[in-house]
């Protein structure tokens, strides 16, 4: 049956070969110049990925996303799900924010900052190293079972601490610390939530690995149309390093060629499996690893280093090089805005919210006395103290039951169920315009309006 398969002229993907089995890569460390920053980054973010669920501004955690209460904090401020506004504005933000840096600095994220890369070249990767050394292809696949087992073991370690982590950006480090330490059973769902983000870091770390960027990313598809020929990326100077070819030892025979001998160290360095001398590639992730690759054969060969490099496009090809562009104009402008709106917003925003609910199951009932409908209010306290809630009735209109003042604790709200009763005369073409005004105990008072109908013969 494999034989009557289809073999593809060339590869396709740079994770698979060309009879479509997974082309495994266990790229050669290249520890040059550039490995050796990336790696003060990385080290850097790990510890703040861990750190920042502890960190707090003005006793509120700098970021929490507590679904289960509906409440998100950033840089110690609280924001409801209700804050539309304001969480599309920090959304566009951050969005336009990417988008710049990609048009400047290309993939400078991926290769740099994205959790997947800096775990799995500082962490995942070197502990393979470690245990199992540096082998790769045929050496690779004569290592001890037992290094194997050891080495999954110690990413299970890393994986538990990880997906504990990720859990206190949604629960607290200390609830997440205490639920460490009691039955699974007092707290199944956070005990399975930790135990399936796990069981994804190891099959991620352990065997998709550079997959999640050829394959997964959305951002990494995203990439032709947020680069031009000026954003910076990692090219192959061609005019300098072609033709390729082995280094000769006569310097006229070493002018017939290029810098480039065709050694082939920039692909065995690459972690996902390509050739940069072919040009810009969407596996390419920024990953700086052939350039230190390259560098050191071109120390050894004694040519100037540089052959892979960080340049634009327009400059490798030999055109000038132009800073200013419209996209690098205009995403700025659109931060500036975006952000003005948003702080704008965030100094205006009222310290409570009240609103109108669709009461799907409304039903109208005729009395002596009027026509009475239930309407459903929500009520929620933006403030970091407790409020009291009254509610103030337009003409014609009256509620049945003592359901006010309402009491909210900090950040708490209320739905309420309210049957209000409107005089059948009030009604004007089957039509009441309902007029309700909520205020608490300090400065918030909102206007909320809403149409109530009512069948046209009941007052007839
Ligand atoms: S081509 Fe170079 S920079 Fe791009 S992913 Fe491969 S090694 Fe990293
Ligand atoms: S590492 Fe440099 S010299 Fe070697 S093949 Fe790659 S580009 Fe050519």
């Amino acid at each position: 049956m494999a034989d009557q398969l289809l073999e593809a002229p060339e590869r396709v993907l740079s994770t698979l070969n060309p009879d479509g089995s997974r082309r495994w890569i266990r790229p050669k460390s290249a520890m040059g110049k550039w490995w050796k920053r990336r790696r003060v980054v990385a080290w850097l973010l790990m510890i703040l990925f861990t750190a920042v669920p502890w960190m707090r501004v003005s006793g509120k955690p700098v970021m929490l996303l507590d679904v289960v209460h509906r409440d998100f904090i950033f840089f110690g401020v609280t924001f409801q799900p209700t804050e539309v506004t304001l969480l599309m504005l920090l959304m566009l933000g951050i969005f336009f924010g990417i988008f710049l840096i990609t048009s400047l600095l290309g993939r400078g994220w991926c290769g740099w900052a994205c959790p997947q890369t800096v775990y799995l070249e500082f962490l995942y990767r070197p502990i393979e190293r470690l245990i199992e050394g540096k082998g790769t292809g045929r050496a690779h696949k004569k290592v001890a079972r037992w290094r194997v087992v050891l080495k999954y073991l110690i990413y299970l370690v890393f994986s538990l601490h990880l997906s504990n982590t990720f859990l206190s950006y949604f629960a607290g480090p200390q609830q997440v610390f205490e639920w460490s330490f009691g039955s699974p059973q007092e707290h199944m769902t956070p005990f399975l939530i930790v135990m399936f983000v796990t069981a994804l870091i190891m099959f991620d770390f352990v065997s998709f690995r550079e997959q999640m960027c050829t394959l997964v990313c959305p951002y990494a598809r995203l990439q032709s149309v947020l680069l031009d020929r000026d954003s910076l990326i990692i090219g192959y100077d061609e005019k300098r390093g072609e033709p390729r070819g082995k280094k000769r030892h006569h310097a006229q025979d070493q002018a017939q060629t290029g810098d480039c001998i065709d050694c082939g160290l920039c692909v065995a360095a690459c972690p996902t499996g390509i050739d940069i001398r072919e040009g810009l590639q969407l596996e390419c992730v920024a990953c700086t690893q052939c350039i230190d690759a390259c560098d050191a054969v071109m120390e050894k060969i004694e040519r100037p280093v540089g052959l892979i490099r960080f340049a634009s496009q327009n400059t490798l090809a030999g055109l000038a090089h132009k800073v200013v562009r419209i996209r690098v104009v205009l995403y700025p402008l659109l931060l500036v805005v975006v952000f003005g709106a948003f702080l704008f917003g965030l100094n205006h925003r009222q310290m409570g919210e009240a609103m109108f609910l669709r009461n799907q199951n409304a039903v109208v009932v005729a009395t002596p006395e009027g026509v009475v409908q239930t309407v459903i209010l929500r009520i929620d306290n933006r403030d970091d103290r407790a409020h009291t809630y009254q509610m103030e009735l337009g003409a014609g209109v009256e509620v049945l039951g003592a359901q006010f003042p309402v009491e909210l604790e900090a950040y708490g709200s209320k739905t309420l169920n309210l049957p209000v009763r409107v005089a059948a005369t009030a009604f004007a073409n089957s039509r009441f315009q309902l007029q309700l005004s909520v205020y608490d105990d300090a400065e918030f008072r909102t206007d909320l309006h809403m149409t109530l109908f009512t069948p046209t013969n009941l007052h007839e």
